[in-house]
């Protein structure tokens, strides 16, 4: 059976050659994620030309996914290279101050709306909660702070207020600037990135539009406001990221774990997709095997219902980038053999609103009780593959279509395969039979197999799914 759950590879220095990034593909990536956040918009250009050019020799549809920087809640920079704050020492973040002229005492601040988001008694972590001072004073442009935790400071390194509550806008200038980027480069999936409300992802919906492009929008859950707004972001976005890296520092470690299994739930009860990310296999950044909690951990993400899960440094900068996204593999694999991942009761009691929804939860209803081999959805925009992939099966579902926009989002999909195929006849019977020849030439399904196809009366119209048809291979 073939992976069900979708590899997100983040590309770097590490996986820039091109023999690298086929064998990373070859080796199961299904979507590469461009990091705004580092390059320019030449880099990212290069790098989805290299994508592109990859594909079409390994002969694969791959997902482009083009992750804005959002955003910089950071420290400016230090006169004399790092420092180290002791605890209980005060240290001062001033926005008044010079940005290169940081010391023991104090340091600059990017964002100089800080000392208008904080009030005395407030925790701020830095450096991804590596550092933690607590706010004892505001006082115009400065923020008096008693160092909790102390450590080494660098530059330009990463501000959280514990409990989130910083106004900062999810989009920047240059955010603006590479949505036009990534909308000219065609990608197929633009990450928001720190949206607090369902507002930032429609207004990034509306520029992104703007800028021509129809690409998926994935709201990234990194803030604790956008979990107190969880439910409206779902649904005004194509898919969430659980943003672990961030989140975990501004809702603490102990709500994340609760905090991701009520996303990965709630995402796909309402027909969106879910990406895990951040550290799942960090330590192969230096190590060539993962630890057994990392293990653990992807497992865990898969056995959830998670659509995709991530790699970040991993893939872009650590030594092992073929070695991780095998063990990935391997690790989902794994876990969607377990019974438990493959059989789904919710939905037996839903109403549905669409006559193409219903074809699909059918058609998962029948896939799952009788000897099915295969899916087949005859589909223009993969919004009925997407309702299938919701419901939790061990049996594949085969998106055929013409449009390759079409094959490159659904590869975010679980259990979602796309494959190019294009209608040659109008007779419906035909059209079965082109479509069932098109699997078992991929050898997916052989003779004496059942499939199920989902399709419409007419070709070429999106949402117009009205038919399952059950057939046997051969027959
Ligand atoms: P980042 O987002 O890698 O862009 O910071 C992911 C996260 O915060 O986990
Ligand atoms: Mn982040």
């Amino acid at each position: 059976m073939p992976r069900r759950t979708k590899i997100v590879a983040t590309l770097g220095p590490a996986s820039d050659d091109p023999q690298v990034l086929e064998e990373l593909i070859r080796a199961g990536v299904d979507v590469v994620r461009l990091n705004f956040s580092h390059g320019s918009a030449e880099d990212h250009r290069r790098r989805a030309m290299r994508v592109r050019d990859a594909c079409a020799r390994v002969g694969r549809d791959v997902g482009i996914l083009a992750d804005l920087q959002g955003p910089k809640i950071r420290i400016d920079r230090f006169r004399d290279g790092p420092v180290t704050l002791r605890e209980n020492a005060t240290f001062c973040l001033d926005a008044s101050l010079d940005p290169d002229a940081g010391d023991e005492d104090a340091v600059g601040i990017a964002y100089k709306h800080l000392p208008e988001d904080v009030s005395a008694g407030d925790t701020l972590l830095l450096d991804d909660g590596l550092i933690s001072l607590r706010v004892t004073a505001v006082e115009g442009p400065r923020v008096h702070c008693q160092v909790e935790l102390g450590g080494t400071l660098s530059d330009n390194k990463g501000i959280n207020r514990l409990g989130g509550g910083l106004s900062a806008g999810a989009l920047t200038d240059k955010d603006r600037e590479d949505m036009k980027t990534a909308a000219a480069m065609e990608v197929d999936y633009v990450a928001v990135s720190f949206p607090r409300s369902a507002v930032d992802v429609d207004d990034a919906r509306e520029r992104l539009a703007a800028a021509g492009s129809r690409a998926g929008i994935i709201a990234k859950i990194e803030r604790a406001e956008a979990v107190e707004a969880i439910e409206s972001i779902i649904v005004a976005s194509d898919a969430v990221m659980v943003a672990r890296g961030d989140l975990g520092v501004e809702i603490g470690d102990a709500e994340l774990p609760g905090v991701q299994k009520r996303i990965i739930a709630l995402a796909r009860e309402l027909n969106r997709v879910v990406i895990t990310a951040t550290q799942m296999m960090e330590s192969m950044v230096s190590q060539p095997a993962p630890t057994r909690a990392e293990v653990l951990d992807v497992a865990n993400a898969v056995m959830d219902g998670t659509d995709a899960v991530m790699l970040s440094a991993e893939t872009a900068t650590g030594k092992y980038p073929v070695r991780t996204v095998e063990a990935v593999d391997r690790v989902c694999l794994g876990a969607e053999r377990q019974r438990m991942t493959q059989r789904s009761k919710h939905r037996m009691d839903s109403h549905f609103e669409r006559v193409d929804e219903a074809i699909a939860m059918a058609t998962m209803y029948t896939a799952n009780h009788l000897d099915v081999r295969a899916i087949i959805a005859l589909t223009e925009s993969g919004s009925t593959p997407l309702w299938m992939s919701r419901i939790s099966s061990g049996i594949p579902i085969y998106a055929l279509t013409r449009h390759q926009s079409t094959r490159r989002r659904v590869t975010m999909y679980r259990g979602v395969y796309p494959v190019d195929f294009e209608l040659e006849h109008f007779d419906p019977n035909l059209v079965v039979r082109d479509a069932v020849d098109c699997l078992q030439g991929m050898g997916a399904v052989a003779d004496g197999e059942l499939v199920i196809i989902t399709k419409g009366d007419l070709t070429g119209v999106a949402g117009g799914t009205n038919a399952m048809k059950i057939v046997q291979v051969g027959a």
